[in-house]
């Protein structure tokens, strides 16, 4: 076999059917699909010369310009293994990147190039740096990537170049992802072409599958305009976004840096159908005051996943933006959603992930790694499909407690409906158990947002002497709402049991601490209940 499907040098060579549908809107820049190409081509020739061969880790430290995915699909094109690091990681936690991941070759911007440039030395395998952009002048191991492949103004015009000829078959590894860090070290999660590609017909899958509940065709997605501002970096917009944009000839507009009224400028002008990624980008547009000047009727789906989201969310962007929310649960190990959530099903259960994608296998198992819990009881999830991370880069004893005979261990406590749809509950690391009752934090949280002053809340375990912990939460209100602390205590003693009543609440006048991906780092709150 060379090049067996499902590879991405494949994908990426049939995006050319696409030709000149506007792939990447960057700025200025309009890149096309088969100018996207040649620039793929381009590169992958490049790093030829460079003496990148498969196996060999490339690494890739950028924001979403339209270079990244050029350099994600040349390097993978070579059985070379791209590491997306995180771009709004520090100098230091970048190079701990680049030498976890061992990389020969780092591709990069000219933010990163300036926060990392004297840190090349450090990283032992390091051989070649291309930057993007740069801004002042190179010298030691770095040069432009421009030299090589020219701007997104160029690349139309490059050499229409076929792929290196390397052969890829679907088991051969992919690309390193690394987890978000909420819960200790990032972690880098070993993908293979087979995961990566099975988001795509995962999808396909279960829009066919969403599609024949409506009563309508299985027909496959027409082109869309995606305004795309989650970092590629996150697994789930290179897998979730990135692939399926690519699969159905879609537009993907970068955006420098999320600022609401850009967004609502771009869906008016772009005729933007599909936005979202984590919830808090779906707040921001609701909440925004000048929201009613701008026309978003082009609106067709919200959607997001990645961290626990408000059912109060989901009516409010189908009442209000006229759009479908929709939701996935996934994390990094798992290199895609894992569940589906979206239309008429997510507003009927929208305390809801959704159910599985219909490549994916679910189960809710005991304390004692075994016992697998009937339906409606809550437990650890674990999952299982093509889709599961090989194991984590370089770390045999976290892989062998994580990956457990073809399944993954989520570490998250879920509960599974009758119908098959999940529900998450909390993170096992963020339960808090009060003398030993057990208070999921999502349940508290949904709760307190379904208050009307509430927009950003996350509940968290501090210490106390007999019981152990006790809830505490941490709440940031609507501009110009108010409300008090003992009025929200009532809010939730008057719909929970007395015992999960937060025992002291903060407020906090900016939106709640989140890291790259999103996510509320729950660690860095315990400080503001300190005495
Ligand atoms: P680390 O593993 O390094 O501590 P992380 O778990 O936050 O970081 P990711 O892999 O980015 O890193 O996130 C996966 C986690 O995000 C899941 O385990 C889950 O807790 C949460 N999550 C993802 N999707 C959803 C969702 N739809 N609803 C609720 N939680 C979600
Ligand atoms: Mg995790």
């Amino acid at each position: 076999w060379k090049n067996a499907p499902p590879s991405l040098p494949r994908f990426i060579g049939a995006s050319r059917a696409a030709g000149d549908q506007l792939f990447v809107i960057h700025e200025d820049e309009r890149v096309t699909y088969e100018a996207n190409h040649r620039a793929v081509a381009a590169l992958a020739a490049h790093l030829v010369g460079l003496g990148v061969g498969r196996g060999d880790r490339v690494a890739l430290a950028m924001r979403n310009l339209p270079e990244w995915p050029v350099a994600f699909f040349a390097i993978t094109a070579l059985g070379a293994v791209a590491v997306p690091l995180n771009a709004w990681w520090t100098g230091a936690e970048l190079e701990y990147g680049l030498t976890d991941s061992g990389a020969r070759v780092l591709i990069v911007d000219d933010e990163r190039h300036a926060r990392l440039a004297e840190r090349y030395a450090a990283a032992p395998a390091l051989e070649h740096v291309l930057v993007a952009r740069a801004s002042t002048a190179l010298d030691g191991i770095a040069d432009r990537l421009e030299d090589a492949i020219g701007t997104p103004h160029d690349w139309a015009r490059l050499p229409d170049a076929p792929l290196p000829d390397v052969a890829v078959v679907p088991e051969d590894d992919a690309a390193i992802f690394y987890t978000s860090g909420t819960t200790g070290a990032p972690k880098g999660a070993l993908v293979t072409h087979r995961n990566l590609m099975s988001n795509v017909l995962s999808n396909g899958y279960s829009s066919a599958r969403s599609a024949l509940r409506r009563g309508e065709m299985p027909v496959p997605p027409s082109p869309r305009v995606l305004l795309t501002v989650i970092p590629l970096f996150h697994v789930t917009a290179c897998s979730a976004a990135l692939m399926p944009a690519i699969a159905t000839g879609s537009t993907m507009i970068f955006m420098r840096k999320w600022d609401t009224i850009r967004a609502f400028e771009i869906i008016e002008r772009e005729r933007v159908n599909i936005t979202g990624g984590v919830p808090t980008i779906a707040w921001q547009l609701l909440e925004h005051p000048d929201r009613g000047r701008y026309d978003l009727s082009s609106l067709e789906s919200i959607a997001y996943g990645g961290a626990p989201s408000a059912p109060e969310l989901v009516k409010r962007i189908h009442e209000e933006l006229g759009a479908l929310p929709g939701n996935g649960w996934g994390m990094t190990e798992t290199c895609a959603t894992l569940t589906h959530h979206s239309g008429e099903e997510y507003l009927m259960r929208p305390d809801s992930a959704g159910p599985p994608v219909a490549v994916a296998d679910l189960k809710i198992v005991a304390e004692d790694g075994v016992t697998e819990l009937p339906v409606g009881t809550i437990g650890e999830l674990w999952a299982r499909g093509p889709m599961i991370a090989r194991g984590y880069w370089n770390r045999p004893e976290d892989s062998a407690a994580t990956f457990v005979d073809g399944w993954v261990r989520t570490g998250d406590l879920a509960r599974v409906d009758e119908d098959g749809f999940l529900f998450i509950v909390d993170r096992a690391k963020d339960m808090v158990i009060r003398g030993g009752e057990n208070i999921y934090s999502i349940e508290v949280e949904n709760v307190l947002y379904a208050h009307p002053a509430v927009t950003d809340c996350a509940l968290i375990g501090i210490p106390h002497r007999t019981l152990g912990e006790e809830p505490a939460a941490v709440v940031h209100l609507c501009p110009g709402c108010e409300a008090s602390e003992a009025e929200l205590q009532e809010w939730v003693r008057a719909r929970l049991a007395g015992f999960k009543v937060p025992v002291a609440i903060r407020f906090v006048a900016d939106t709640l601490p989140r890291n790259a991906n999103g996510k509320i780092v729950k660690s860095e709150l315990k400080a503001l209940f300190a005495v």
